[in-house]
């Protein structure tokens, strides 16, 4: 206490001093004194000390919940961000599928389209092969010389064989050439291209010395020979301008076939149909036989154009 050289306990030693040294006090009051002052400063210090304690904890509590809220903020965002980040994934999955979808849509539509224009450019293919020289057919028939009518024949005629050949192929399915087939048919059925019996022609077209008289003859028609009774066939569809007999035809038959055609049968045994009746190419219109000027069973065929005779034989295609 009495040490030099440490000036914080200077104000402390001289009051120390002062009581000790004075002479109406005794050492006990001295002493007491010391340690109320102890005591005081002690009582200070703590209050300070509780105080600052108390900062603290409000301070660490604060900063505990902001803390908190941070951590709390930041697992909001973490959550956010993957709540976000599976929707972004979802999306793009939808997207991705619908994309596919529409991918797959496309391309069916594109193969329907596709096989829409093939069906397309097939049947124009077909259809254009088929319909070759119609136009020049019907600037032919309006002409209707024996030998346009004979070309425009022939190639209905192989119009019709290369439809077949269609018909029966897988592509034929496809296309439906009903209509088609029908206006080739009725083109067709309106020219006598087809025997009216079949047999061994006897006497042919032009002239020729007559069977009977013996005497030079235009022959305006073809004799087929045939067995008495055999079935004589429509050559073209058409309508029965006559259905008669008389002692130089004997039974006989006239066929208008409305487009410049007629076509004439003579010597019949019988008719099967009747003036002003319709027939059908092909039709059973009579039979064969030996009536009027003949020497024997056969039938006398003429076809005339525009009223002109004109050689069966042309026509005779099918
Ligand atoms: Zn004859």
């Amino acid at each position: 206490m009495s040490k030099r050289g440490q000036p914080l306990f200077q104000p402390v030693r001289h009051l120390v001093s002062r009581i000790t040294s004075h002479p109406g006090a005794s050492r006990l009051t001295a002493l007491f004194l010391l340690i109320t002052v102890v005591l005081v400063a002690l009582s200070v210090g703590y209050v300070i000390g509780t105080r600052d304690t108390q900062t603290d904890a409000a301070v660490m509590r604060q900063g505990t919940a902001s803390a908190l809220s941070a951590h709390i903020a930041s697992q909001d965002d973490l959550c956010n961000t993957i709540e976000r980040s599976e929707l972004e994934r979802a999306l793009s999955q939808e997207k991705a599928l619908s994309q596919v979808l529409n991918e797959s849509l496309e391309a069916q539509q594109n193969a329907l389209l596709q096989q829409q224009s093939e069906m397309n450019s097939l049947e124009d293919r077909i259809l254009s092969a088929l319909m070759k020289n119609y136009e020049s057919q019907l600037i032919s028939r309006s002409s209707g010389t024996v030998d346009n009518y004979r070309q425009e024949a022939e190639e209905l005629i192989d119009l019709k064989k290369r439809l077949n050949q269609f018909e029966a192929s897988e592509d034929a399915a496809e296309v439906d050439l009903a209509d088609y087939r029908q206006s080739l048919d009725n083109r067709l059925d309106r020219i006598p291209t087809r025997w009216p019996v079949y047999g061994r022609i006897s006497s042919g077209f032009g002239n020729r010395t007559h069977p009977v008289y013996h005497r030079p003859d235009f022959h305006p028609a073809i004799d087929i020979v045939a067995d008495r009774g055999t079935s004589i066939r429509a050559t073209a569809t058409g309508y029965v301008a006559e259905a008669s007999s008389d002692s130089s035809r004997g039974r006989y038959l006239i066929i208008d076939h409305g487009n410049g055609f007629k076509t004439v049968f003579m010597h019949c045994s019988s008719l099967k149909v009747s003036s002003g009746q319709t027939v059908e190419k092909g039709q059973v219109i009579a039979t064969v036989g030996s009536t009027g000027t003949s020497t024997g069973p056969h039938l006398h065929y003429e076809i005339h154009l525009y009223g002109q005779p004109v050689n069966p034989v042309r026509f005779i295609l099918e």
